[in-house]
């Protein structure tokens, strides 16, 4: 192949082996899918404690079996082993380090239920050990491309300390902002302990902001070209000073180099054709598996099946990010239309509660559960009717693309990747692939929701609603296509200085 390029893809989280969001499905279909178009990609993640060596098949690589790594006047010995992405080609490596990443949990001690207090130190530490791991390898990305703050000090430190490094000096750097809300912002005490000078958290340096040390800030001057997961976030983040977070001015000065590319869906996970958590398959043109889906969901749930019955499903983090709020001022409305809702998530107590209360108020109707459920998440999308994102912010969004693809119709706030993905079809029943919402009111929510009901009501116009969405193609090829794009034209720029 002509244009091969060697591309390390760093993430803190990568599905199956590790997953609290879509930074997880991103991390492995993405790298797929640039694998797929015949580049040399790798993958770089830490080895929590949940990460079984026996089931994914690590293997220790004997020049990565001592990685020391100096940071903050100590020795920290870290090692690495390499194992393949399931079901594909794609070489992963786990940075390992168990006093920093031997936990089950990935950024919350489930314990405290709060942050771990030494994230600076361990994500520091991964990415420091990054860098050597592989020099080690004698493996010289073209490309690092790094996700979220976890990972954002690596153009910082190419930027600074290793600058001169010859062993970098052609590789360029891209950062994904998958979520601007978490920034990695930490007291800036701790700058020396992260092996950095007490400058650079000096006011109005690149790390430095609202008098706290943030690793987002340093990776978004820093990286060559930043990316968010959808093109209306890529906007939003930078003119809508709610959602810039605070970063807004720092993004717009980089607005020439911030491109959005919305995500895709990897189709070896979710596809009701080969779902290999269902017991019954389907398609757009036989959906009687769905309806047996339906039936067992509802069975799982301890809710009565009726065909007549709209099923909302919601499976989410539940955090303020994603309109729960509305949810409960509108409930009682929303059970009134005659529907059931089943809900899937783990996250703040305020929403566990909440979902709780909702359920015991109406035993009849809603059924949830509380907990991270991977088989549970593919039943939902696959027995359910309607699917329900009343985000607040959105940077892509997933669900509503599975969605689509189990023939589950969106209901969404138009914000983000879901007004880039869904098309409401009262609005424009031509291409409307699912109903939206643009005011966040819970008024402007339930008009979104009886839209969807009545329209189930009439089952040929709804039928011919679900196959739409199911033939409509969200593939990584797409996504990863635009990626190689942006990576060439590092490469070309590279060439030309
Ligand atoms: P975010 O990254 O903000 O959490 P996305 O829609 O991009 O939102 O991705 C969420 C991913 O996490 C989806 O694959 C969804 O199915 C999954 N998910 C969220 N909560 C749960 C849960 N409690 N159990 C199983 N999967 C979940």
């Amino acid at each position: 192949m002509k244009n091969r390029l060697r591309i390390l893809f760093l993430s803190s989280e990568v599905a199956p082996f590790t997953k609290t969001g879509g930074l997880a499905d991103v991390s492995s279909a993405l790298p797929k899918a640039l694998f797929d178009m015949g580049h040399d990609v790798r993958v770089l993640t830490p080895k929590y404690g949940s990460i079984s060596d026996r089931k994914y098949i690590l293997r220790e690589v004997i020049r990565l079996k001592k990685i020391p790594i100096q940071m903050g006047g100590k020795e920290h010995i870290t090692s690495a082993k390499s194992a393949f992405i399931p079901d594909a080609k794609v070489q992963i490596y786990f940075l390992e380090y168990k006093p920093f990443f031997g936990h089950q949990d990935l950024y919350v001690d489930s314990q405290t239920g709060k942050d771990f207090p030494n994230n600076a130190e361990r994500f520091m530490l991964f990415s420091r050990a990054v860098l050597e791991t592989i020099k080690l390898l004698v493996w010289q990305p073209q490309i690092i491309h790094c996700n979220d703050w976890q990972t954002a000090m690596i153009p910082y430190l190419l930027k600074n300390e290793f600058k001169d490094d010859p062993f970098f000096a052609k590789t360029a750097t891209v950062l994904s902002i998958h979520n601007l809300a978490f920034q990695g912002s930490f007291d800036p005490k701790v700058t020396t302990k992260l092996g950095l000078p007490e400058e650079a958290a000096k006011p109005g340096s690149d790390l430095e902001i609202y008098e706290k040390i943030n690793f987002l800030k340093a990776g978004i001057l820093n990286a060559n070209i930043i990316t968010t997961v959808s093109p209306t976030y890529a906007d939003e983040i930078q003119d809508d000073p709610e959602l810039g977070a605070g970063l807004g001015e720092i993004l717009r000065q980089r607005r020439q180099d911030i491109y959005g590319i919305l995500n895709g869906v990897d189709q070896t996970v979710w596809n009701p054709e080969k779902d290999s958590y269902l017991e019954n398959k389907y398609d757009s043109t036989n959906l009687d598996g769905k309806i047996e889906n339906k039936k067992i969901l509802l069975k799982k749930s301890k809710l009565p099946f009726d065909e007549s019955v709209p099923v909302i499903g919601i499976i989410s983090r539940l955090t303020d990010q994603k309109g729960f709020d509305l949810i409960a001022e509108a409930i009682d409305k929303i059970i009134k239309l005659n529907v059931q809702l089943v809900v899937l998530g783990m996250g703040d107590s305020k929403y566990q509660k909440l979902f709780k209360d909702i359920s015991k108020k109406h035993p009849q109707n809603v059924a949830v559960f509380l907990r991270f459920d991977e088989e549970l998440a593919h039943l939902i999308e696959a027995g359910s009717d309607i699917f329900l994102m009343p985000s607040r912010y959105e940077p892509c969004g997933l669900n509503q693309m599975y969605s689509l693809k189990y023939g589950t119709v969106p209901v969404v706030r138009k914000t983000g990747g879901l007004a880039d993905t869904i098309v409401d079809f009262i609005e424009d029943p031509n291409k409307g692939n699912g109903f939206s919402f643009e005011a966040y009111e819970s008024g402007a929510m339930l008009q979104a929701i009886k839209k969807a009901v009545d329209t189930f009501k009439d089952q040929k116009t709804w039928q011919k609603l679900i196959k739409r969405g199911m033939r409509q193609d969200f593939s990584w090829h797409v996504a990863a296509d635009k990626y190689v794009k942006l990576y060439s034209k590092l490469e070309s720029n590279k060439r030309k200085k």
